[in-house]
């Protein structure tokens, strides 16, 4: 880039600049999502699924998860979305057959890559799975691949997975694995709709179930007792007056200040307490 007349190279182009301790972190995060479980972050290790939010799991710790769900300290915070093994997919991932780097432990070479496009799955490439299937590519790769490219909103066309041939709708069925931000949130509504379009007797048993984990609500509360209301209405009723009378003998610039409402009514000095006790 530049020197061939249209422009001109920038330093930063030049000169090899060490990495900035951000950059560095930024890096280790995103190998850490495509290389490690979101919930026990151990080394992925197959069988390995993935939520409807694109996260990677080890089928064995979303399992002890759904069993005790604390079982992961964080567990609940990462997985509030999964009720079931239903709600995820178990992958069908191809093994990265590049060879390990000389300079890498094998533990730390990519795994997996896109059968279509050979690109690993290391972060770098943006990376799909199907509902369909659980088959994952790279998604450059399989939007190659589509027979069907030009989809109208209201009338999507199916498309056949390129590695199983299993028929899926690309607007629902292709979902980002370790989404953006933005992304994330589209899945996250995705995945509210369709949970509300999900069968009713379902929810009605779920509601069934709850209703009996619930215990009747309590009878509404007894009015207090006679003695403690008239006792507290006397002590307001005297508190009220010594107010009048410390009232009276105000100066006229402090008086300003409380003169304001009904003189019967309650001030602050003796509002919170009342409520509090009474
Ligand atoms: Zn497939």
């Amino acid at each position: 880039m530049g020197n061939d007349g249209g422009s001109f190279a920038k330093r930063t182009e030049l000169v090899k600049v060490k990495k900035k301790p951000e950059a560095v972190d930024k890096a280790n995060q995103t190998r850490a999502r495509w290389a490690f479980c979101a919930l026990s972050k151990r080394r992925l290790e197959e069988p390995i699924v993935a939520c409807a939010l694109g996260k990677l799991y080890n089928k064995v710790a979303l399992i002890e998860f759904l069993l005790n769900r604390d079982a992961y300290g964080d567990g609940e915070k990462i997985c509030a979305h999964i009720r079931s093994l239903k709600d995820v997919k178990t992958l069908t991932l191809t093994a990265n057959s590049a060879p390990v780097p000389a300079d890498i432990e094998p533990t730390e070479h990519t795994q997996f890559m896109c059968p279509l496009t050979q690109k690993e799955m290391n972060g770098l490439t943006p990376f799909v799975y199907l509902r369909t299937c659980g088959c994952v590519f790279a998604a450059a790769g399989l939007n190659a691949m589509r027979s069907s490219p030009s989809e109208s909103a209201s009338e999507p066309e199916k498309d056949t997975c390129p590695s199983c041939a299993t028929k899926y709708t690309h607007s629902l069925d292709c979902v980002p694995l370790n989404p953006s931000q933005e992304e994330e949130t589209r899945l996250r509504e995705l995945m509210a709709a369709e949970r509300l379009l999900e069968p009713a007797k379902k929810s009605k048993k779920r509601k069934a179930a709850a209703a009996d984990l619930v215990p009747e609500p309590p009878a509404k509360k007894a009015a207090p007792a006679p003695t403690i209301s008239t006792a507290s209405n006397a002590l307001r009723t005297t508190l009220a007056l010594e107010e009048a009378k410390r009232k009276a003998t105000m100066s006229d610039a402090v008086k300003t200040l409380y003169d304001k409402g009904d003189p019967q009514k309650d001030t602050f000095m003796t509002r919170g307490t009342f409520t509090r006790y009474a």
